[in-house]
């Protein structure tokens, strides 16, 4: 049996990630592999440093990214941070804080959950309480951008708290970077780790992190070695570190991380703010279409996460079949439900290159089409236009 090469299609990527990769950053990728020592990389990967402290506003010497996806940035925070008998608060509120609760149980910490109705932004008033009632606690950790239900969480005032109560905080950023406004430094945010296949407009497969000095300071007074020899921040530095000579510490993967620099040179290009700006209009876009139909999001306007648009699926229609719709006529992928919104929402993605109008354009078109298909409650043909009305403003 002869195997022959894989040839995917060409899709329209409108889930929770990833998203469109642009064109440039999957030709940087095809350039050719080097050394991941050769002085030449070594000059890439200090550019890289330095576009992602653009990225994340910071100057925190500690940014990099792991040679791993989202979720191993999640898991590098944590490893680093929580030492076995460590209190740490976590903010849940949609699928994603569920997992930081796995991870500080697995470093040996205690997990204190408080709990936030999906849908919803994490409360202040709750971590307050809990920090009140826990004075023990030593980290507070939430997810800026919750993937699963499209809440944004107010990172600054949250991080606030935390300190108040002598707490570092952890952020999960994998969604909001390069989405949302998002300030290290200004909200003086502890760890953060972010994803490169959701608002970066690149492949899956990496994580950017940034740690403050005072983190490091308690990565420094650790008791306990890190559990996890490949996410020890003290060995990955000998490679990603300051000044001094890169030391071996894994082969780091060489093509991606150009794909990786390209996508952060257009972020560049494009200026953070603007980009901000861009996720916010095409959701303003997007949203005016969807409600012109008649489709309900799931989260309030106050709390709604622009670069995911969680819609309530109408009563009655197969959401799979609409989504098959989507993907076989049209090439276009929306996200389902995850977790205790499975079956019952459609996650439309903004996500970076692929927050553009003609994605929006076109997701309108086509669901008008496969919801009509799907003897669905909905208004006709007029959600293209009023999303051009936006468009157009
Ligand atoms: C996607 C996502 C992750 C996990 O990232 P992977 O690259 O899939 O490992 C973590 N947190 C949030 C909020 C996400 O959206």
């Amino acid at each position: 049996m002869a195997i022959k090469s894989f040839h995917p299609p060409q899709r329209i990527l409108m889930g929770p990630g990833p998203s469109d990769v642009s064109p440039r950053v999957l030709a940087a990728m095809a350039r050719p592999t080097i050394g991941h020592l050769d002085p030449v990389f070594v000059t890439m990967m200090d550019e890289m440093k330095a576009l992602l402290k653009y990225a994340f506003k910071t100057e925190n010497e500690l940014t990099m990214p792991v040679s791993a996806p989202g979720s191993a940035g999640m898991e590098t925070c944590f490893v680093n941070l929580v030492e076995p008998g460590d209190k740490v608060i976590v903010c849940q509120n949609g699928v994603f804080g569920g997992r930081m609760k796995e991870n500080v149980e697995r470093c040996g910490g205690i997990a204190v959950m408080v709990q936030d109705d999906w849908g919803r932004a994490v409360d202040p008033q709750k971590l307050e309480d809990a920090l009140k009632a826990n004075p023990d606690a030593r980290i507070v950790a939430f997810v800026h951008a919750e993937t699963s239900t499209g809440a944004l969480s107010d990172a600054k005032t949250l991080v606030e708290i935390a300190h108040q109560h002598n707490c570092l905080a952890i952020v999960d950023a994998v969604t909001s970077l390069g989405g949302s406004p998002l300030k290290v430094d200004e909200w003086m945010i502890d760890a953060i780790y972010s994803g490169t296949q959701k608002c970066l407009s690149c492949t899956p497969g990496l994580s950017p992190v940034s740690f403050s000095t005072r983190a490091l300071e308690k990565i420094k007074s650790r008791k306990s070695p890190v559990q996890s020899w490949f996410m020890d921040l003290n060995l990955v530095m000998g490679y990603w570190g300051g000044a001094a000579k890169r030391a071996y510490h894994h082969t780091a993967p060489i093509n991606s991380l150009y794909g990786l620099h390209e996508a952060l040179v257009i972020l560049q290009e494009e200026g953070l703010e603007n980009s901000w700006a861009r996720h916010q209009k095409n959701h303003l876009a997007l949203r005016a279409g969807l409600e012109a139909m008649g489709l309900n999001f799931v989260v309030p306007v106050k709390d709604r996460l622009p670069q995911l648009n969680a819609i309530s699926i109408p009563d009655g229609v197969d959401e799979v079949a609409v989504r098959n719709i989507l993907l076989n006529d049209y090439q276009l992928e929306i996200g389902a439900g995850l977790g205790a919104m499975a079956g019952k929402v459609w996650r439309i993605g903004l996500m970076g290159h692929a927050s553009n109008p003609r994605n929006i354009l076109v997701c309108l078109a086509a669901l008008d089409d496969a919801l009509g298909r799907a003897k669905a409650p909905v208004k006709r043909g007029v959600a293209v236009d009023a999303a051009q009305k936006v468009l157009a403003g």
